[in-house]
């Protein structure tokens, strides 16, 4: 049994109150918030392991290596990776993609190559291909959408060519909630040796992640979006293409050996990952994945299709919505609109009455461009939400409304 209030006891932020009334947090997709059970492993990191790892011989190095490379581990076993070398620690999906754009597109990227993303992707799996395929003019190619929101995947075929060096594509978007055939989308791009990066930032919370049944060549998530810490990130990729890359940056820990004449590079995954890394993330991701796995991220699901059904139905009733993406597979977010209500005027006043969602672009200006639209309402649901936040969420929505 999925007890919800059980569950939500272990979240500080949700048992505070604002105003003295308990704060419904529907901003999921933005981040998440944080059990217990993580910020534990982040006092206890820095209150019995603190010390720089990798390079000490003292005993307080060792654990601290020990539990880093554990949580390497960990991270491995849930994404079903044939092996923990493939997994890097970076500081989010932002810099994995940037990793993977500039490092992978200084070995592939030459003139005339070209780049596969979609209409709905975030600003993060389009800036850093922009920025790392400059020199060579990379062309971005741009899947189109249907009706519903979903993915044209009949044109995405014919976008394949000699040229497409990658296709990058979000697992689930950010601003439609819609959930992309990922699977199938690689096997069409594998059929043509291309080889595809998969935006985890979302799916990463909402759905079961195997990078060896999708055989995704890179793929990236951040651990705050899986109610793990800020500031860390993973960017899962191919050994066999992760050995064919240059390091990304330079600094301690990446290298072999370093003289003025010649330096030589650390193997991976050490060979990605420049300066200290975050020892303390690493640990705190570690105890956030143990937190879903314990729950079981089907059973969240289901909870969150359950309670985002309850949102459309309730959002179904009021004049004037209109929804971003009909599509049926949705999980987790849902954009719209109401009458010509301003979104940010939306979002001011339901925060007014303790709800909080987003709104805005969404790091996703292209899509808005796409829908003609300055931005939208957007809420996210998480595994803590309950009917009684969809309903509060309702209930201040429609006294907005009145309020226009
Ligand atoms: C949040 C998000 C990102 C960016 O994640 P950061 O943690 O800001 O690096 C990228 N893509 C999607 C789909 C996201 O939801």
């Amino acid at each position: 049994m999925y007890n919800v209030k059980e569950i939500r006891q272990q979240f500080p932020l949700l048992n505070r109150l604002v105003s003295g009334k308990p704060y419904i947090y529907m901003d999921n997709a933005a981040t998440t918030q944080k059990p217990q059970s993580v910020l534990d492993a982040i006092t206890e990191s820095y209150s019995c392991y603190n010390a720089n790892i990798h390079r000490g011989v003292h005993y307080l190095s060792r654990m601290a290596t020990e539990r880093h490379e554990q949580a390497r581990q960990r991270i491995a076993t849930y994404l079903n990776a044939a092996d923990s070398s493939s997994i890097l620690f970076v500081r989010g999906t932002t810099e994995a993609i940037n990793l993977v754009a500039s490092s992978y597109g200084k070995e592939h990227f030459s003139p005339g190559s070209e780049l596969i993303l979609s209409t709905a992707e975030h600003h993060s799996n389009i800036v850093p291909w922009q920025l790392a395929g400059e020199q060579v003019g990379l062309k971005l190619r741009v899947i189109p959408l249907l009706e519903d929101g979903s993915l044209d995947l009949a044109t995405y075929e014919k976008l394949i060519s000699p040229q497409t060096a990658m296709v990058a594509i979000a697992g689930i978007s950010n601003v439609l909630g819609i959930v992309n055939p990922v699977k199938q989308m690689i096997e069409i791009a594998h059929r043509h040796k291309v080889p595809v990066l998969v935006d985890a930032a979302q799916m990463i919370a909402h759905s079961r992640v195997d990078v060896q049944d999708l055989d995704c060549d890179f793929l990236a998530f951040s651990a705050h979006k899986i109610y793990g810490p800020n500031g860390l990130g993973v960017l899962y990729g191919k050994k066999e293409l992760l050995e064919t890359m240059p390091p990304y940056q330079g600094g301690g820990e990446m290298i072999a050996k370093v003289s003025f004449d010649k330096t030589t590079y650390n193997e991976l995954p050490y060979k990605f990952e420049a300066g200290t890394p975050d020892y303390v993330g690493s640990v705190a991701l570690s105890a956030a994945l143990d937190f879903v796995e314990e729950l079981g991220i089907e059973s969240i699901a289901r909870h969150e299709a359950e309670l985002s059904h309850q949102i459309i139905e309730g959002l179904e009733q009021i004049k004037g919505i209109r929804f971003l993406g009909t599509s049926r597979e949705r999980a987790g977010v849902i954009s719209f609109l109401i009458g010509d209500i301003h979104h940010y005027d939306m979002g001011m006043l339901l925060d007014q009455q303790g709800v909080a969602v987003r709104t805005g672009h969404h790091c996703a200006q292209p899509l808005m461009d796409y829908f003609g639209l300055s931005g939208t309402v957007r809420v996210s649901v998480g595994l803590y939400n309950t009917e009684e936040d969809v309903q509060a969420f309702l209930k201040a929505i429609k006294r907005t409304v009145t309020m226009f």
